[in-house]
This record gives structure tokens, sequence and C-alpha cells, in this order.
């Protein structure tokens, strides 16, 4: 087993150069939902069903001479929460859509939206705005009655988590269309439109909005197609790549790989759970240079592993550097259809090993990984 693994000479420079994104995969993980395995968008299929999503309150919008800031570019996803202070920071505008339902929008983002929708009707597309913001209390309050009316199992996997749904942020919104003079809201009928939905795509950059959870990216997004969530992010150029290039805000961002994956880091006598997402970080860096490969589950090996003759094998890979310590990560992961040069095409790769070493008060470094 042992020879089935290399030194990698250019390893240390590498993690050196990727450790930026450690921050990043740091708090994605450790916010890690590894429950939710809900494929479309929760919430959205009930957003016309359920009057109570929209409730609103008047003291949750701000005043005006208050300076507010938002990130326009944050994430909220399956792994990634609303963030703190989100709420209070918010300027939020309503306005009553053709069903009659009140809609809570983020300011700048019904802006965009009003010159999307007025560019849309030059072309004879009309387009209405069936969900926004609902906020972390809305969400909570659809869990209980999910809960209540079909089971916990059927709520967790239909409802988003509260606090980790795109719409606490104002700047997701849900369109629905009417065409000939006919409102088309629900999620099934909505999808017979490809052709009016593409058009409406094709205008969403210059606006500074993107579609959200496009098709064929469910494993990045955690969500299946949906064409009438689009996000607003105050950057026509972002925008323009993210449509352009067919991206998800996730791989833009460079939290790919994150929305389905499973961390594991076990139980450790010897080591610190910070210390153990410290190592994993290094693994998840190393291994979004796998192009086309896709992370599903990064796991410890175990306190088991960390023995003098593992330390002395690896010592005798790279014997420049005076390791202290050693551990073992375990992946499994897809390769490309593809294929690659190193990878079999379309292959799911089990228990792939990471040995990761560190010197006396050192951070941990990838030193062999498997071939
Ligand atoms: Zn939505």
């Amino acid at each position: 087993m042992r020879r089935s693994m290399r030194f990698a000479a250019a390893c240390t420079a590498i993690c050196l150069l990727l450790a930026g994104c450690g921050d990043k995969n740091k708090n994605t993980e450790n916010k890690a939902d590894t429950q939710q395995t809900t494929q479309t968008e929760a919430g959205d299929a009930f957003a016309t069903a359920d009057e109570d999503m929209l409730t609103t309150s008047d003291d949750e919008t701000t005043t005006e001479d208050e300076t507010h800031s938002i990130d326009y570019m944050a994430l909220v996803n399956k792994l990634n929460p609303l963030p703190e202070n989100w709420e209070n920071e918010l300027e939020t505008v309503h306005c009553t859509n053709s069903l009659g339902d009140d809609v809570e929008v983020e300011k700048k983002a019904y802006d965009a939206y009003l010159e999307l929708k007025a560019e849309l009707e030059e072309e004879g597309i009309y387009v209405d705005l069936d969900s926004a913001r609902r906020s972390v209390a809305d969400q909570e309050r659809i869990m209980a009655d999910f809960t209540e009316q079909y089971g916990e199992d059927y709520a967790i996997k239909t409802v988003a988590t509260p606090g980790f749904s795109e719409h606490h942020t104002g700047l997701a919104l849900d369109l629905y269309l009417n065409v000939y003079g006919e409102d088309i809201y629900l999620n099934e009928d909505m999808v017979q439109y490809p052709e009016i939905w593409s058009a409406i795509h094709e205008k969403l950059a210059e606006h500074g909005f993107i579609l959200r959870y496009p098709e064929g990216k469910e494993h990045i997004t955690g969500y299946g197609y949906e064409p009438w969530h689009i996000r607003y992010i105050d950057d026509a150029d972002a925008a323009e790549k993210i449509m352009s290039e067919g991206l998800t805000l996730e791989e833009y961002l460079g939290a790919v790989n994150s929305a389905e994956l499973k961390e594991d880091l076990g139980t450790s006598k010897l080591f610190s759970e910070e210390e153990l997402e410290e190592a994993a970080v290094q693994v998840k860096c190393k291994f979004a240079t796998f192009e086309g490969c896709e992370l599903h589950s990064l796991r410890y090996a175990g306190d088991e592993f960390t023995t003098k003759e593992n330390l002395a094998i690896m010592k005798e890979f790279d014997n420049t550097t005076n390791y202290a310590e050693v551990v073992e990560f375990l992946t499994d992961f897809h390769t490309p259809k593809e294929g690659s040069q190193v990878f079999d095409p379309d292959t799911e790769m089990k228990d792939y090993r990471w040995w990761l070493g560190r010197e006396k008060d050192g951070g941990w470094q990838i030193i062999i990984w498997e071939k």
C-alpha cells in the first residue's frame, strides 16, 4: 500500500500558495450541516401556498439616516448561514405582486429588478415577484408548520434549515411569469416555458443578477435547477462572468465542492478539533487542484495511524524536514467524465489517502498522497 504513495516535492509550495482559501473553507465546514440532502430549494415550492412566509414586520425595516452595509456577494447556502448581524444591516422595501401578496426585497436589488422587469417588458416578457426575503423567524415558522403537518423527517428534507436559506438575504428573488395575461406561478407550470426563461437569463447579468441554481450544478449548489430563482450580487462584471461561463456563486467564490462534502473529523485524543480542521483544510485546498474531481467525503483516519513507524516512513519520503507528528486523512471523490492524466474517467475513488506532517509548533503540510 505504501508503495502506491508518492512524495510530493512541490506540495509544500502548493499548500502555502493555497493557504488563502483556508479560512473560507474552515468557516464553510464548521457550519456544515451534512444532514441536509434536499434536492429542491426548500420553501420555494410552497411560496405561494403559504401566506405566512411573506409575513412582514415594519420594525424590521430600517430607517434612512443610518448607514448600512451588507456584502452583496455573501454566500448563503446549505453550509453557510446568513452572516451575523445581516438582519440589522438589511434595508428592504415592500411591494405587492399581481397575486396580492406582499413581497419584501432588499432595496438595491429591488431597483435593479425594476430595471430588469422594464427591459423584459420591451421584449414582451412579463415577470413578477413571487417570493423574495424570508426572515430567519419566517423560516423557523415554516419548519415548525411542516414538522407538525408532515413529521420531522419530511420537514428536514423539504424545508431549508432556518438561517441557511438564501432568501434570508433579501437578495434572492423568485420570479413568476405572466403569459398571455395569465399568471404562471406553480413550479411545474413555470418549467414549461424554457425559451422565456432563457430570454430572462440573458438579461440578468447586466442588471447585477445571476441565475443561482443552474441546470447540472446540483452537486455544487445542493439544489435542483430553478430557472426562477435569481440572485442580486450588485456587480454586473462578476455577474457577466458567472453567467457567460455557466458558473455557480460557489464556484465563482472558490467555495466549490463544499455543498455536498461530508466531513468527519471523528474523535481524537491526540489532536483538538481545530488542529484536525486545519489539516482538513490543507487537504481541501490541495484537492481543489484536482481538476474536474468532486470531493464527496473527507475523514480523519484516527489516532491509531499516528505511530512512530508511520512518522519514520514519512521522514523517508521527505528527509529535509524534521517532522514531529503525522496524521492521515481519507477522501472519497469522483473523477471527471473525460478522465485526466492521473485518473480513470468517471470513477468513484474510495479511501484515497493523504498523509500530513508537521514540525514541532509548525502547521500541517501534505507530505504524501496516494497516486
Ligand atoms: Zn428561491
